[in-house]
This record gives structure tokens, C-alpha cells and sequence, in this order.
């Protein structure tokens, strides 16, 4: 198995383009500190696949050599995509993949019902096959645009290679499923529970929207054996400053910020 990050930015990525904060500012300044809206590519027996299909995911598949389509005209590699969520920053890319003859996708019931918009707009276009994955309900927090009623499995952490790799970008609770993997790559959105308030981004906290913030989880992270990761960095999060004390802080605790085209090897 192989993986490859395809992104690491929560929704609008960095820089978000109607944003002129200084995380956004700074990446239009330095082109280095730009991030793509996170994603992850995986290389498995059956397939590969694109964890989260964003609005990236044609430059995110160019950005992938095991990617490309070859060696025929129109032979590509992937398979499918398997979604974590419905959210539309996870999602809108499906729309981007039109072109395919034919796509697996792969998440949760709630999560398929929801995408039949998209579905009914792709029938024309492309056959899809709808799928499970191991896929591990975290959270009931639904879409804004999703009517459908409360449901467990709106956001669920991936585990791959039979959970020694987890991949969990968007995380309301702590998945038990994290203690027992070597390698997981988790909720970065937010440093601390008052960024989205305090930058004006919100009315709601860090964990009220979702995402429980850095701070709430690094030091249980820190204790986790394997390889550790922070993903899903939103443009407020100090982070996206390489020069940004927290970083120390992080290395420190043996946990790495995940790098759009960092490749994991396991
Ligand atoms: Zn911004």
C-alpha cells in the first residue's frame, strides 16, 4: 500500500480566495505556504483511490505520479474516491470527475443520501458504484445544506490497511480506533477552541463546529506509539506560519504537520 497527502487545508483552502487574513495573505506572499484542500491518495491492492473528492482533485491527481492516467488514452488509475464526510470542500470534486466512464464511491448510507444531487447532475456522465469502506461513525454533525435527519455516521475517521493507518480529518470526539494504529493522520483545523471566534470566522467554537482543536488533543496524540499527524489546517490556524512558535511546540511532542505531497511510508 502506498499513500501520498494530496492536501492539508480545511475548507477554501489556503489561500481561500474572498480571504485577506494573515494566514491567506501569507500564502499569496509566499507561494511555499499554499495548501490544497486536504486529501489523501491511496495506492491499495484493488485500486487506488482519493480519500475526499475536493474542489483540488484534477491538480491533486496531477500532483501524484501514480495518478496519471497511462500508458492507453484514456486509462486512469483511479478507481474511486472514498468520502470521510458530505461536506462540500469534501465532496464538490466528485463534479470535477465527470469525465471517468465509470467511479467507485465509498462512505457512509447518510452520506451517499445526501449526495444525490450530485449523483442525479453525474447520471448522464459517468456510472457510478456506490460502496462501503471501513469507514468508523465519529459524528453526527451533518452538512449545512443536508435536510436529512440526525444520523451517527455524518463523519467517520478511515482506517486503512486493517486500522493500522487512520486517517480522521474532521474529529467531534477522539476515535478509539486511533489508540491501536501506527499511523494516523488527524484534525488540524484548529489550534485552540476560540479561533474560529476570535478571528471572526464564526460564532461557534472549534468543537462546536466539529473539530476539536490542537490543543485538546496533542498531548493524547503525543502518547500514541506511531506516526503522528496534524491535517486539515484552516487558514486561521497559526500554523500555516512556518515561523509560528507552535510548530516547536508540536515537534516537541514528537507530532508532525502534514505537507501537501508528503509521502507516508509504511
Ligand atoms: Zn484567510
Amino acid at each position: 500500500m502506498r499513500l501520498q497527502v494530496l492536501g492539508t487545508a480545511a475548507g477554501g483552502g489556503v489561500p481561500q480566495w474572498n480571504c485577506a487574513c494573515p494566514g491567506c495573505s501569507g500564502a499569496r506572499a509566499h507561494p511555499g505556504r499554499r495548501r490544497r484542500h486536504a486529501s489523501l491518495a491511496v495506492q491499495q491492492d484493488d485500486g487506488c483511490y482519493v480519500v475526499n473528492a475536493t474542489p483540488d482533485i484534477a491538480e491533486q491527481i496531477e500532483a501524484c505520479a501514480w495518478l496519471r492516467p497511462g500508458p492507453g488514452p484514456r486509462e486512469s488509475p483511479l478507481k474511486g474516491v472514498i468520502l470521510t464526510d458530505a461536506e462540500l470542500d469534501h465532496t464538490i470534486g466528485l463534479l470535477r470527475l465527470r469525465e471517468a466512464d465509470e467511479l467507485e464511491v465509498r462512505c457512509t448510507p447518510v452520506v451517499r443520501q445526501a449526495l444525490s444531487s450530485f449523483a442525479d447532475i453525474l447520471r448522464p456522465y459517468v456510472r457510478i458504484a456506490w460502496a462501503d469502506a471501513d469507514l468508523i461513525p465519529i459524528s453526527a454533525k451533518r452538512p449545512r445544506y443536508a435536510d436529512s435527519p440526525e444520523a451517527p455516521d455524518w463523519v467517520s475517521a478511515l482506517r486503512l490497511m486493517g486500522g493500522a493507518v487512520v486517517y480522521a480529518p474532521a474529529m467531534g470526539v477522539w476515535p478509539e480506533a486511533l489508540d491501536e494504529a501506527e499511523c494516523v493522520i488527524i484534525d488540524g483545523t484548529f489550534w485552540d477552541d476560540e479561533e474560529p471566534r476570535r478571528t471572526g470566522i464564526s460564532a461557534k467554537t472549534a468543537t462546536q463546529m466539529g473539530h476539536l482543536p490542537i490543543e485538546a488533543t496533542m498531548e493524547r496524540l503525543s502518547r500514541l506509539p506511531g506516526r503522528r499527524l496534524y491535517t486539515h489546517l484552516n487558514n486561521t490556524n497559526p500554523l500555516v506560519d512556518p515561523a509560528a512558535e507552535q510548530h516547536k511546540v508540536l515537534a516537541e511532542l514528537g507530532i508532525e504537520v502534514a505537507a501537501d505531497g508528503m509521502v507516508i511510508d509504511l
